[in-house]
């Protein structure tokens, strides 16, 4: 019985690995050199090696995504868990890798090429069109969307009206974003912005108005490059007006910072203290998620801002899936190394 509830609890935590593409014509003479895909019977479209330093590192996932495969490819592998925030189930998707890696481009897509969207999308033309399909047995769903980001273990709402005063270094305004969980497994933040939306629109909107307030920074790497997390969380009410019956489910969807170590950014100053708290989180996830597939009688849930937020969405029946995103130059190939062995060890 034990045995069947640990094998549970890892089933609710899965780690699908995503490769790029090489993006320059220039690069091709990379292909091949770090990255291989082996084709065991056992393991196909989950493994993959990586070479480093003439070294060959064997890694295997819940699932590999190889650069060819599509938004389609990958979504379809996603929609069932999609679904189950609408069966009642709270789920965490998150995006982790360095910058560059293609994080955003499977949370978002690529902008202004529709059949490049990607999962936040087409999640949510998802579960407005199962709204709809439900509607004849009885079910009627609300939806609720907030958006934030974690910069340096500070909050900040995407959706304030008042960006300046949301922008405020520790929320000066009098916004304090202060986290509380109640006994239902509900999270409060307060002063939060929540707007109840009823179309794929009216959230492409507001995430059109949360990229616009989030912050970038410049590194050696990336200009645009994301020093924060984003986090878009949806929370769905469904009740059955025949049989009464009632759903409570939370999408969570994480587009996170920028994973690189700190000398490949050439960080000082305010990049260092950034740097520092984007390791600070990031590795607080991890030890949290190896904590709950282990399951520990301890969760650092408290460590970071990140974790305490989804401590509701990452316990007990709830399911998560971390996305490792890899860049696949050969001047990307020690960043790659520690993406992979920072997901086998949650994996
Ligand atoms: P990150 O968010 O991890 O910093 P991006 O998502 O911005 O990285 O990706 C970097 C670049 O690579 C972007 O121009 C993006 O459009 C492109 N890209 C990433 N993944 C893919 C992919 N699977 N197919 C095609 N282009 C991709
Ligand atoms: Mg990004």
């Amino acid at each position: 019985k034990l045995h069947n509830t640990i094998l549970e609890l890892k089933g609710n935590i899965r780690v699908f690995c995503r490769v790029r593409p090489l993006l320059f014509d220039d690069s091709c003479s990379d292909q091949g050199k770090v990255l291989s895909y082996p084709s065991s019977m056992e393991t196909l479209g989950r493994a993959i090696d990586l070479t480093h330093n003439g070294q060959k590192h064997a890694f295997t996932f819940d699932k590999v995504f190889m650069p060819e495969e599509s938004q389609e490819d990958v979504f379809v592998e996603i929609s069932q868990l999609v679904q189950s925030a609408l069966d009642g189930y709270k789920v965490c998707i998150f995006a982790y890798g360095q910058t560059g890696s293609g994080k955003t481009y499977t949370m978002m897509g690529r902008p202004g090429h529709q059949e490049e969207k990607g999962l936040i999308p087409r999640s949510l033309e998802q579960i407005f069109q199962t709204k709809q399909n439900l509607q004849p047995q009885g079910w009627k769903y609300e939806m609720q969307v907030s958006m934030l980001e974690i910069y340096n273990e500070t909050i900040r709402d995407l959706l304030s009206t008042n960006q300046d005063a949301s922008r405020t270094e520790n929320g000066s305004a009098g916004k304090q974003y202060a986290i509380k969980h109640d006994g239902n497994g509900n999270t409060h933040v307060s002063d939060l912005t929540i707007v109840d939306v009823q179309s794929t629109r009216e959230v492409s909107y507001l995430l059109d108005r949360a990229a616009r307030s989030r912050s970038v920074g410049k590194t050696q790497m990336n200009e645009e490059s994301s020093r924060s997390h984003f986090v878009f969380t949806m929370r769905i009410s469904g009740v059955n007006e025949t049989t009464d019956q009632q759903v409570q489910g939370v999408l969570n969807l994480i587009d996170l910072a920028g994973s690189e170590r700190l000398s490949k950014s050439g960080s000082t100053g305010d990049r260092l203290k950034e740097t520092q708290a984007i390791n600070k989180s990031l590795s607080s996830l991890a030890d949290v998620i190896f904590a709950l597939a282990k399951r520990e009688d301890h969760v650092p849930f408290r460590n970071s801002k990140l974790t305490y937020l989804l401590q509701p969405c990452l316990g007990g029946d709830s399911k998560t899936l971390m996305f490792v995103n890899i860049s696949p130059e050969v001047s990307s190939a020690g960043e790659s190394l520690c993406s992979l062995r920072f997901a086998a060890r949650v994996n």
